[in-house]
C-alpha cells in the first residue's frame, strides 16, 4: 500500500514537491538553529571568496532536506545537482557528475547512507581535495588518471546517520539534525501552501491538517492537496473544518496522524508479541513490511508519539500505544 510519507507516491507528487519548495529563507519556516548555523557557513565562506564547507543533513524523510540544500545554492549564487547514494553504481557516474561541475556548485547526495562502498573510497580525495583517483583497465596494466575538479560542496543527506562510515562522517564540517516541526510551524507551512495552490480553507481546516501531519511538512502539503480535491468535488473547492475532517477520514488518517501503515505495526507489536519486547526482524515479518519501512516511515513518528519504544531487547508498545487502539492494557498489573 502507498503512504503519504513515500517520498514520491506518483510523478505529480514530485511536482508538488518542487512547486511548493521555499525559494528564500524566509519561506523556510522553523529549524531555526539550523538555518541560523548555515547561513553564518555560507556568509562566512562568502566573504573569504570560498565555497562552504560539505555539510551533512540528516533526519526523515519529508523534513526539508532537499529544500535547504537548494536554498545553499540560491545564496551563494550557484546551481545544485542532485542524485543519490545508490543511483551511483560505478566510479565512472561518479566521475560523469563531478566533472560536470561549476566552480563552487552544490551537489546534493541524498540517501547518502546506501552509497556503495567502493565509490566510497572515491568521495574522499575528491571532498578532501578536489581530486578523482580513477583506476583505468585491469590487472597488470592498471593505471591511475588523477582528475582535476571544480571545488564544489557536497551536501549529503540521510535518515540514517548511524550507518555512515566513521571516515566519511568525518569529512563533513557542518552536520546538522532537522527535527520534527512544531504544530504552529506546520500550520504556517499549510497556509502558505493553500496561498499558491490558491486554496480558500478555513482556519479550523488548518489546524485539522496540521494534527495529522506528523509534524511533517511533506505529509502536510499532501494532506492538503487530498482535502482540496475532496473540497472541489463536494464544496466547491472550499475547504471547511467539515470537509477537511470528511476527506482525512476517507484517506483513513486518523485523529493523530496515524495511517493504516502504523496502526498494523503496532497491532502486530500489541496482538502478536503481546506488547514487546520483540526484534525488528520478527516485527516486519509478522507485520508484513520491510524492516527500512518500520526503521525509516513509521517508527520515527510512533516514538515521537511515545507509543513505541526502543529498549535493548527490542521494540515495545507503551499504555499510550494501547489506549489509542482502544485496548485494554494488562501488563505487570497496570490497568486502564
Ligand atoms: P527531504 O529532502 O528532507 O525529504 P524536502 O526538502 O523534499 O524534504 O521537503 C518536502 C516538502 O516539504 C518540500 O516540497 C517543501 O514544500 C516542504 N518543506 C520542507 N521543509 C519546509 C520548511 N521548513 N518550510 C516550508 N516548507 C517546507
Amino acid at each position: 500500500m502507498s503512504s503519504l510519507l513515500d517520498k514520491s507516491i506518483k510523478p505529480e507528487d514530485e511536482i508538488l514537491d518542487s512547486s511548493l519548495r521555499p525559494k528564500n529563507w524566509a519561506d523556510y519556516v522553523g529549524q531555526e538553529k539550523i538555518k541560523e548555523n548555515i547561513q553564518i557557513i555560507l556568509t562566512a565562506a562568502k566573504q573569504r571568496g570560498q565555497s562552504p564547507d560539505h555539510l551533512l543533513l540528516y533526519g526523515n524523510s519529508g523534513l526539508g532536506k532537499t529544500t535547504l540544500a537548494q536554498l545553499v545554492a540560491l545564496e551563494m549564487g550557484k546551481k545544485i545537482r542532485i542524485t543519490s547514494g545508490p543511483a551511483i553504481e560505478r566510479a565512472g557516474d561518479l566521475a560523469a557528475i563531478l566533472t560536470n561541475l561549476q566552480e563552487g556548485d552544490v551537489l546534493f547526495l541524498d540517501e547518502i547512507h546506501r552509497m556503495h562502498k567502493t565509490i566510497e573510497e572515491y568521495i574522499y580525495p575528491a571532498m578532501e581535495d578536489y581530486k578523482l583517483n580513477l583506476i583505468l583497465g585491469k590487472g597488470p596494466m592498471a593505471r591511475t588518471m588523477e582528475l582535476k575538479l571544480p571545488r564544489f560542496t557536497l551536501i549529503g543527506a540521510t535518515t540514517r546517520p548511524g550507518l555512515l562510515s566513521t571516515p566519511l562522517r568525518n569529512r563533513f564540517g557542518g552536520t546538522f539534525q532537522l527535527n520534527f516541526y512544531k504544530p504552529e510551524d506546520i500550520e504556517k507551512i499549510i497556509q502558505r501552501s493553500a496561498k499558491l495552490l490558491q486554496i480558500q480553507i478555513h482556519p479550523e481546516a488548518v489546524k485539522v491538517i496540521a494534527q495529522r501531519s506528523r509534524f511533517t511538512p511533506r505529509v502536510a502539503n499532501r494532506l492538503l492537496k487530498r482535502v482540496r480535491d475532496f473540497a472541489q468535488v463536494k464544496n466547491q473547492g472550499i475547504v471547511t473544518l467539515d470537509i477537511a475532517q470528511h476527506a482525512l477520514g476517507s484517506l483513513e488518517v486518523d485523529h493523530m496522524g496515524l495511517e493504516p501503515g502504523d496502526i498494523k505495526i503496532l497491532l502486530a507489536l500489541i496482538e502478536k508479541f503481546d506488547g514487546g519486547p520483540v526484534g525488528l526482524q520478527s516485527l516486519a515479518a509478522s507485520a508484513l513490511e520491510e524492516e527500512d519501512t518500520i526503521l525509516d516511515m513509521y517508527e520515527p513518528y510512533l516514538m515521537q508519539l511515545g507509543f513505541i519504544e526502543r529498549t535493548p531487547k527490542g521494540r515495545v508498545a507503551s499504555k499510550l500505544a494501547y489506549s489509542h487502539l482502544k485496548i485494554k492494557y494488562t501488563k505487570t498489573g497496570n490497568f486502564i
